[in-house]
């Protein structure tokens, strides 16, 4: 069976090539044809026939493009892979740039009780390829630049930990997409070893933790998580990956009407992150099928202004995609009538 390009950091394709005898720096020059020049085989790129053979082990495996919706400020794909299952991924226009958010598995078996992703459970992980291929798909699609990537669509990036790291390190190649590292976020719900392991990586990126709640009894109640992970443990790993990567880690909060937004919730959270160098990224919540609300924006910037008081550094986040199902815990990796 032939393995699939995308899926291959330059390390390891560097390691293919010198099992092969080749020299290894062809790595860079592939993954410039393959990425920035947007070559379609391995014959474009004046390699002698003996290369040429030898990459013939690749294939260029892209998702095919089911549904395509484009709502202006965002646009979203519904992408079949290879094994028939389903996929989403979003396209952002924003202010700084283009940013697409990608799915990493195929359903999710978090169950966080208000996200939409969860309700098909984990059939399976994507592949790092098949990750990068959903940038591959928005870029051709809409040709578009890429300048930002928030792993934040379907799915846990930390329980897919290896194929996350090493698409991590293909996007940000210099020779090959190169998103800026500080431009791609990886979000998890709160894999305390992961993170840890996260911060290792060789090209770390950013982080944002999905918090939710100023308090283990709720965020329990919410993400059942938690009961394995609790919040000091997380922040504390939170605060590990800051020290080791030097970048401030984003906690996400998402504003559930009557559930974690009162006033109280707000000073609560300052406390919990007193002297804790974290910043806080407030998410109206997205209704979807599930009982939660959004609140008013009154309750929204009241709650902000409180954690501000508070000596609390918080933004809003700017709400993509509702109108389209493909704003935060709205996809689905099933093929819906929407
Ligand atoms: N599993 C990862 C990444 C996927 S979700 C994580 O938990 O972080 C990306 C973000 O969207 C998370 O913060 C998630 O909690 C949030 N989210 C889920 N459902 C949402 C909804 N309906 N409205 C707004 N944000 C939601």
């Amino acid at each position: 069976m032939k393995m699939n390009f995308y899926d291959l950091t330059v390390d390891k394709l560097k390691e293919f090539l010198s099992e092969q005898n080749e020299n290894p720096s062809k790595a860079l020059i592939l993954f410039d044809g393959i990425y920035r020049k947007g070559f379609k085989d391995f014959g474009q790129f004046g390699f002698s026939e003996r290369v040429v053979n030898k990459l013939s082990a690749f294939k260029l495996d892209m998702p095919e493009v089911k549904r395509k919706l484009d709502g202006g400020d965002a646009a979203k794909l519904l992408l079949k892979l290879s094994d028939g299952n389903f996929c989403e991924t979003v396209l952002m226009r924003q202010k700084f740039g283009n940013c697409v958010c990608v799915s990493t598995q195929v359903g999710c078996n978090m169950g966080c009780k208000f996200c939409r992703s969860g309700m098909l459970r984990k059939q399976r992980n994507l592949s790092a390829g098949e990750i990068v291929g959903q940038l591959m798909a928005i870029s051709k699609e809409f040709s578009c630049r890429i300048d930002g990537v928030s792993v934040m669509g379907i799915g846990e990036p930390f329980d897919n930990f290896s194929a996350v790291a090493d698409f991590c390190s293909i996007i940000t190649e210099d020779k090959g997409l190169a998103v800026s590292r500080r431009k791609v976020t990886v979000s998890t719900c709160g894999i305390v070893p992961k993170i840890k392991e996260f911060a290792e990586i060789k090209a770390p990126v950013s982080l944002a933790i999905s918090l939710h709640a100023p308090n283990d009894k709720l965020r329990s109640m919410l993400m059942p998580i938690n009961k394995v992970y609790p919040i000091k443990d997380v922040l504390d790993a939170a605060e590990y990956y800051s020290q080791k990567t030097n970048k401030r880690v984003t906690l996400e909060y998402i504003l559930l009407a009557g559930i974690n937004d009162s006033e109280a919730h707000a000073k609560e959270l300052s406390e919990l992150i007193r002297g804790r160098d974290f910043y806080i990224n407030l998410i109206p919540y997205n209704e979807t099928d599930t009982e939660f609300k959004k609140p008013s924006y009154d309750v929204v910037d009241n709650f902000c202004r409180v954690l501000k008081e508070n000596g609390v550094v918080a933004t809003k986040r700017k709400e993509f995609g509702a109108e389209l199902k493909a704003a935060c815990g709205q996809l689905a990796s099933v093929y819906e009538d929407n």
